[in-house]
């Protein structure tokens, strides 16, 4: 089944061309990379998929599990529903910090739960425990009663995740997760992402500046240059000059100096189209 489905979607902020007819599918099940130089369009991409940002009219329209989220310019009636099956991490975390760990997680069933509940925060037994079991899954369960503020920038990035998980969407999208991290807790980051990916299925999204994360970590890497897909295919198709026209940097520049000599494997649900728009 296709996760996300994208036909024709383009997007300006007044006289920049931020996506330029962009058309994409990823299946149910895929682990993608989204990499591009800033201000290639990567996060104006996620913003589209969860419907936070609407294209232009036209024949734009994006899918999401064969639903429409948006088209022809417009937000579907049922998009805020189908917002609930999309997790979202953002680069900034986005926890209340003078709350617990545990209680950001929390907040990741309100999409699920009748408001009032929410807001008073009554919380199921059952949804505490899913909490702490989400906490976990992400290698943090001993800050559960910390307020979120005092945690690391890569702790709070796992409790954001723990939140996704507690909302049991199967479409998790992470704009830039790793980019304020150190390099250590960038790999636990793409690391807990990938298992997440593998064990629970969930299609994952992952806006990366990093190549070499990309390609470690993604199996299928799109990449992006002023708002338009130039490379979409296995992330051991893309070679190093692709990745110098990309970044206008020397290949050196964008290897990680403990990077593996083997890119990530495809997996069988795998099948991108593949797309070189490389001179
Ligand atoms: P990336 O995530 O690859 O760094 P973005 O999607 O953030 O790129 O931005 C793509 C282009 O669109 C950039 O030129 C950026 O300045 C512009 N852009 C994005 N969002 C806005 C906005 N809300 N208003 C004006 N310009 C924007």
């Amino acid at each position: 089944m296709t996760a996300i489905s994208i036909q024709n979607l383009s997007k300006s902020f007044g006289k920049k061309r931020a996506l330029d007819n962009i058309s994409l599918d990823i299946q149910c099940g895929e682990m993608v990379a989204l990499i591009g130089a800033s201000g290639s369009g990567k996060s104006t991409l996620i913003r589209h998929i969860c419907g936070l940002e609407i294209g232009h009219a036209g024949e734009s329209r994006i899918e999401v599990l064969g639903s429409p989220m948006q088209d022809g310019g417009r937000l579907s009636a049922g998009a805020r529903q189908m917002r609930r099956n999309i997790g979202v991490v953002f680069q900034q975390f986005n926890l209340v910090g003078r709350l617990t760990v545990l209680s950001n997680v929390l907040l990741g069933n309100l999409g699920r739960i009748p408001a009032w509940r929410g807001t008073l925060g009554l919380f199921t037994s059952q949804e505490k425990q899913a909490a702490r079991e989400a906490l976990a899954r992400v290698g943090i369960p001993e800050v559960a009663w910390q307020r979120a503020s005092t945690l690391s920038g890569g702790q709070q990035q796992r409790a954001a995740i723990a939140r996704t998980l507690v909302q049991r969407s199967s479409i998790l999208l992470a704009d830039e997760p790793i980019a304020s991290l150190d390099p250590s807790s960038a790999r636990r980051i793409m690391e807990i992402l990938a298992a997440v990916n593998r064990d629970e299925q969930i299609t994952c999204v992952v806006s990366l500046h990093q190549v070499e994360y990309a390609r470690r970590y993604c199996p299928r890497i799109v990449a992006l240059r002023d708002g338009r897909i130039v490379f979409d295919g296995p992330s051991s198709e893309l070679t190093n000059q692709m990745l110098v026209e990309l970044y206008g940097a020397s290949s050196e520049e964008l290897i990680l100096p403990d990077a593996p000599s083997q890119p990530a494997k495809p997996k069988r649900v795998t099948k991108p189209g593949r797309v070189a728009a490389f001179a």
